[in-house]
Order: C-alpha cells, then structure tokens, then sequence
C-alpha cells in the first residue's frame, strides 16, 4: 500500500527574518539566516524528486485548518494575536519565534497539512504518510508559540482525528532533539494519547522533559520522556527504541502512530549535540513500522519539526521515506563513510544507564 506526502510551497515562505533579530537589540550579532529556514527542507524535498521516489509517493494536497480546528488545542486570544501580528509586518510569537507577514495562514496550512496526512492514513487512502509542513509544531503550547513553532500542528491533529474519524488511543514518538513540550502539554491527563519524546537532557526548552514528568491525573503513567545525555548515537537511539518506546507502544496498543519528526538529533547538526545518523534513522523508522503492523494496521504518520542541518537533513529525510515506502532508491549517504569511523557509535554504559531508569516507567502504562 502507498505512502503518502505532504508538501507545499508556501511552507518556504514563511518568512523567519535572521538571526541577529531574535537577540536583544545590538550590533553584536551580524545579520543571518535564521536557523529555521527553508533550505533544509526545500533540499529534503528536492532530494526526493532526484532519488526519483517523489513521484512514487501519493501527493496529498493540505488545507487550511480551520480557527475552530486550531482552537480545539489553543486559546482564542493566542490565535488572535498571531493573526494580527501576521496580518501586520510579523513580530515574535515569544522567544526565538519571529515570522514576518502572511506566518498566520502558512500556519494554517502547516496544521492542516498534518490534518490531511491523518485523514489519508485513518481513511485507508494511503498505508502511512509524511508531512513535510513548515512552521513546526511541537513546542507550542494552548496559549503560547515558542521554539519556531506557531500552532501545535500534531496535536490538532490529534484532536481533530478524535472529533471527526472517532479515533481513539493514539501515541506519539517524537525523535526531535528538542523535547516535545507543546505535544505533552496537549494530553498530560490524558490517558487515550501515549506522549513520547527522545531528546537531549535539558536542551529546549529550559528544565523540561526529565524522567519525573510522566503524566497526572488519569494522564499519570501516559507521558514518557527519555532525557538523554550528548553524545548519543545510533546504539543508543535503538537501544532506546528496543528497551523503552517499543514496548510501551505495545503495551499501551494505539490505534495510530504519530512521529513529530526532527533530524536535529543528526551528528552535524548546528542545534543540537547528538550523533544519528540517516541508518539510525532508517532503523528506528523499521521499529516503528514493525510495531505499527502488529498494533494498528501499519498506521503510522509523521509531520515535520526541526533539522537544521541543510547538508544532511535531506539524507536523514530520504532514508525514512525510503523504509515508509518500501522502495529503495540508487542514492547513497555520502557522509556514511565518515560517520562510521566515529567513536562512541555504540551505545554507552551513561547512556544505557538513563534508557533503563525511563524503561522503569513503561510499568505505570495499564
Ligand atoms: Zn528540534
């Protein structure tokens, strides 16, 4: 069965002015691209189309959410002041997430582009899907867009799906560097949506995303973090995968897979201070597909985050296609031979220490 995918090209215009912008106003910090900038997935995209699998994939046209859609996760008043600063010249929508005019209704277009990539799954349109949206969406929070990101794309999909498909427990794996805030936000009491995020220990945001945080309420035992330290590479990440995230999906048997895909955990990205590379990757993505053929009828969908490196995004990109799909394509990684002379590949006794203190917490999913 096909693989669908998300793309359009206003995603690249959202504006996301330069670097020296987001920094308090001097004339220390020369003017520059903003890490957030369309280049890495525009080459993500343009690598597909080389490979020659874009044209293999089933193209799923997005929308526009909808401000009642945006709103089943955001306040009203969070809407509106994205929409007015948008409407105007742009501003920040708080910290390090400038965009400039017309953000608002590529926003929109963001979310419902991961709205339509769920609608392809859950309607059996397409096996599994990729949605290559842009602004990202995992640190967003009900009434605050941070770390680039402006709305929570997954999780208004998430709520979306419940309202109109009935869809009922669903997990999200998010392998983003950064810790996916905004999406354990959105079902922190809620025991139907297993919460899961790999990250970098205390990198974004600040003190947020330790092993402690697992849920409240009816939601105690349903958000799971696995904090781990620099350094890690793909031993780790599938050590990871093997000791906490696959069998806490199996435990907790979703009916869909959700994947807030990041590849700033890459071993040269600009942002991060992991060491994946597209073969960790393409493993982890193997893992999931596995545990989302036993569980939920190969239902997994991934929507975009971050991934700064535009030099090897695209390989990292192109090698989760490639395992979605099912179709391998003539392209090599040309880094893979200088990444597979580095040390420390293998997963760490430190390492493997904090993935056992988090594969103690998949004991509290019922
Ligand atoms: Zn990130």
């Amino acid at each position: 069965m096909a693989t669908g995918f998300v793309w359009h090209e206003l995603y690249m215009w959202h504006n996301t002015w330069n670097w020296a912008q987001i920094f308090p106003p001097s004339l220390t910090v020369q003017p520059g691209e903003h890490a957030e900038n369309p280049e890495t997935k525009r080459r993500f995209r343009n690598l597909l189309e080389v490979s020659g699998l874009y044209e293999q994939l089933v193209q799923i046209k997005p929308r526009y959410a909808t401000e009642d859609e945006i709103a089943r996760f955001h306040t009203r008043e969070h809407i509106a002041h994205i929409k007015s600063m948008s409407a105007e010249n742009g501003g920040d929508a708080s910290i390090l997430t400038p965009f400039g005019k017309g953000s608002f209704e590529i926003a929109q277009l963001s979310a419902g582009g991961t709205m339509e990539a769920f609608d392809a799954v859950i309607t059996g349109k397409v096996k599994n899907a990729y949605a290559l949206v842009r602004p990202p969406g995992h640190h967003a929070t009900a009434d605050v867009g941070m770390g680039f990101c402006l709305f929570g794309n997954v999780v208004i999909a998430i709520m979306h799906a419940r309202a109109v498909h009935k869809l009922g427990k669903v997990a999200t794996v998010d392998w983003d560097v950064h810790h996916g805030n905004g999406t354990q936000s959105g079902f922190y009491s809620d025991p139907s949506t297993l919460t899961i995020s790999l990250h970098q220990d205390n990198l974004f945001p600040a003190d947020s995303g330790g092993l402690a945080e697992n849920g409240e309420g009816a939601g105690k035992g349903y958000n799971l973090n696995v904090p781990l330290p620099p350094g890690c590479g793909d031993g780790a990440y599938v050590a990871a995968f093997e000791r906490v995230v696959i069998p806490a999906l199996y435990k907790f048997k979703p009916e869909l897979i959700v994947v807030p895909s990041g590849f700033d955990a890459s071993g040269v990205d600009p942002l991060g201070r992991m060491m994946v590379s597209s073969e960790g990757y393409r493993k982890m993505t193997r893992l999931l597909m596995k545990a989302a053929d036993d569980l939920c009828g190969g239902r997994l969908v991934m929507s975009h985050e971050g991934g700064y490196s535009s030099m090897y995004v695209p390989y990292c990109g192109l090698a989760v296609m490639e395992e979605l799909s099912g179709i391998r394509t003539h392209v090599e990684d040309p880094w893979a031979p200088l990444m597979a002379n580095w040390g420390q590949m293998d997963v760490q006794p430190h390492q493997a220490q904090l993935i056992e203190q988090a594969a103690k917490l998949v004991g509290n999913i019922n």
